[in-house]
């Protein structure tokens, strides 16, 4: 687990000032910046923290890996709804990728890479039809890593998402209590205070007004609705009782639902927008049967 002061140095080595971006193989690497005070120096190496670990990933490798780790580590499950739910009272931002990760690989059907049709110049063009996973990339998995300390989640197929449970069966058992169930809840009260019209953008800032999430930040509390949506506790219009905790939904049908919301929706609205965060409205309420599925998963004593 990365402590808070090597995470907070790490935000500071992990900006585009230091960056350098490797074409040929499409990753970054970044340089430790001049401005780091000594002590941090000194605190980084002691770490053995390695900022630019650049990993070659393939879909299968990644999907096999991945799997294996759900279906062989005993109660992974009771382990990322009680992740989840810390995050959501302690504001521990590290606890909010694993129940994504978990859901979509437990539930990810066996298959062969299958080439998204697109011009090569989009950024989709070599996403798995299926689950989206590239079928090769090089990624600088330090840098990945470091981001699911500070709030950001990768709610799509990624490698993270295999780096992401590598991680967190190591770590000791991180256990949710009763508070946290408790500030789940008003979260849950709050959603479902929106007016009709309300957006997941707007929802996000009424929670920071309402101080719903402790030691939340913008970051942390918009991937945490961005992931109430995957979780299917707020709803969306285009598949009834959508939740990743009970099916997989391919990359090629979501992508087509995000196009279709991309179409009705103002242009400043697109910025930041993922389906199925993007297709929430208050009218549409929230699914309380896959928030008790949480708590329950959790077995908070
Ligand atoms: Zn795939």
């Amino acid at each position: 687990m990365i402590e808070k002061k090597l995470n907070r140095i790490l935000q500071k080595i992990y900006s585009y000032e230091n960056s350098e971006l490797h074409r040929d193989k499409d990753f970054w690497t970044y340089s430790i910046p001049e401005n780091l005070k000594k002590s941090e120096k000194e605190l980084l190496a002691k770490s053995n923290f390695e900022i630019n670990q650049i990993v070659h990933y393939s879909h299968d490798e990644v999907i096999s890996k991945a799997k294996e780790i759900i279906e062989t580590t005993p109660n992974l499950e009771k382990k990322v709804c009680n992740l989840f739910l810390h995050s959501l009272g302690k504001g521990f931002y590290r606890g909010i990728q694993p129940i994504f990760s978990y859901y979509f690989i437990k539930n990810l059907p066996a298959h062969k890479y299958e080439k998204f049709k697109i011009s090569e110049q989009d950024y989709r063009a070599n996403f798995c039809n299926i689950c989206q996973i590239k079928n090769e990339e090089w990624d600088n998995k330090s840098e990945n890593i470091s981001d699911l300390y500070i709030g950001q989640a990768r709610l799509g197929g990624y490698p993270d998402l295999l780096v992401d449970l590598e991680e967190i069966i190591t770590f000791e058992d991180i256990l949710a209590d009763k508070e946290d169930i408790q500030i789940f809840k008003n979260l849950l009260d709050c959603i479902e205070r929106a007016e009709d019209k309300e957006t997941a953008p707007k929802l996000v800032k009424r929670i920071s007004k309402e101080k719903i999430l402790p030691n939340s930040n913008d970051v942390s509390r918009t991937w945490t609705i961005k992931c109430l949506a995957e979780l299917g506790i707020l709803k969306n219009p285009y598949q009834q009782d959508y939740s990743i905790m009970n099916s997989f939904y391919d990359f090629k049908t979501k992508n087509s639902w995000e196009e279709d919301i991309m179409n009705k929706v103002s242009t400043r609205l697109r910025i930041e927008m993922q389906f199925p965060y993007s297709a929430w409205r208050g009218a549409l309420g929230i699914n309380r049967e896959f928030a008790e599925k949480i708590i329950e998963n959790a077995d908070v004593k």
